[in-house]
């Protein structure tokens, strides 16, 4: 092992359970997370604040208009030595939906969302945490996205705004339902990219990525990585303008997606620590950090 190695795995064992654990049941504790409900504006404020609770000071929204509402994507960076131009976005949505239950009504039935997509916040959220202090050779964007479920709204907005703007992405990770999985033990997860022939410029850098994730998967986690194709979440605005995408799912098929029995005594909270530990420890070599090597 060397000493790059042990130095993530140190961080890796940082993530905390119990920090999943609460802010899947804090998400989920709002009666809805749909994208038109009053809800919407309080979930985007608390998640806000636990990023500046952590001590980051570039917090922000991005705002639109969805349906005569205002809409707010939550952007938090972390800069990169130097000040780097380029920038890795991680990223989840934390709206919801749960019209697979037959006679759901927005405005009064519940959407907990605890699986799709509080676990992806979540583990966002623990990311955030421990690369608080750690110093970065690139910059780090954790964006979470309204209006996913809204045929991705917010992912639309800014990967507009990324490309208006000529931003450096090496690379979007996005989380998506990762509560899961398809086994008792010998846990799989499933990493996507974009496997059809398409042509944009940035599929390579992407598999690349992929291959760096499943080996990190190997090393610091006891996932099981496979690659499967590109499904619709918020990486398809940006994996369409021709930013290199991985997205990162559960290999499980939940029987409780969009619906309102999707709460957090269906998930569990042990697979999401191991793609969360995944998830940092890809960042942390794809980010690189100052020094080390
Ligand atoms: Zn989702």
């Amino acid at each position: 092992m060397t000493s790059f190695d042990q130095y993530i795995s140190g961080l890796v064992e940082q993530v905390t359970p119990s920090n999943i654990k609460m802010t899947i049941e804090h998400l989920s504790s709002y009666l809805t997370r749909f994208t038109l409900s009053n809800k919407i504006v309080p979930v985007s404020q608390w998640i806000h604040k636990q990023f500046t609770i952590m001590g980051y000071s570039d917090v922000g929204y991005q705002d639109f208009v969805f349906c005569d509402t205002l809409q707010k994507n939550i952007v938090c960076t972390k800069m990169g030595k130097g000040q780097s131009n380029k920038i890795i976005i991680l990223c989840a949505h934390y709206d919801t939906i749960a019209r697979s239950t037959i006679g759901w009504n927005w405005k009064k039935c519940p959407a907990p969302g605890a699986n799709d997509n509080a676990s992806g916040v979540a583990a966002m959220l623990e990311i955030a945490r421990i690369l608080m202090n750690i110093e970065m050779d690139h910059t780090i964007r954790f964006i979470a996205f309204t209006g996913e479920e809204q045929n991705l709204m917010g992912s639309r907005a800014y990967a507009e705004y990324a490309c208006t703007n000529n931003m450096d992405i090496i690379l979007v990770l996005n989380l998506d339902e990762i509560g899961y999985p398809d086994v008792k033990s010998n846990w799989n997860i499933n990493i996507g990219v974009d496997q059809v022939n398409r042509t944009h410029t940035k599929k390579a850098t992407a598999h690349k990525f992929a291959l760096l994730m499943a080996k990190v998967a190997a090393d610091n986690t006891s996932l099981n990585s496979r690659r499967i194709d590109l499904w619709a979440s918020d990486h398809t605005p940006f994996s369409s303008r021709g930013y290199a995408v991985i997205g990162i799912t559960q290999a499980g098929k939940y029987p409780h997606s969009h619906k309102i029995t999707d709460t957090v005594n269906y998930i569990d909270v042990d697979y999401i620590v191991e793609v969360t530990k995944m998830t940092l420890a890809t960042l942390i070599h794809i980010a690189g950090c100052k020094g080390r090597k």
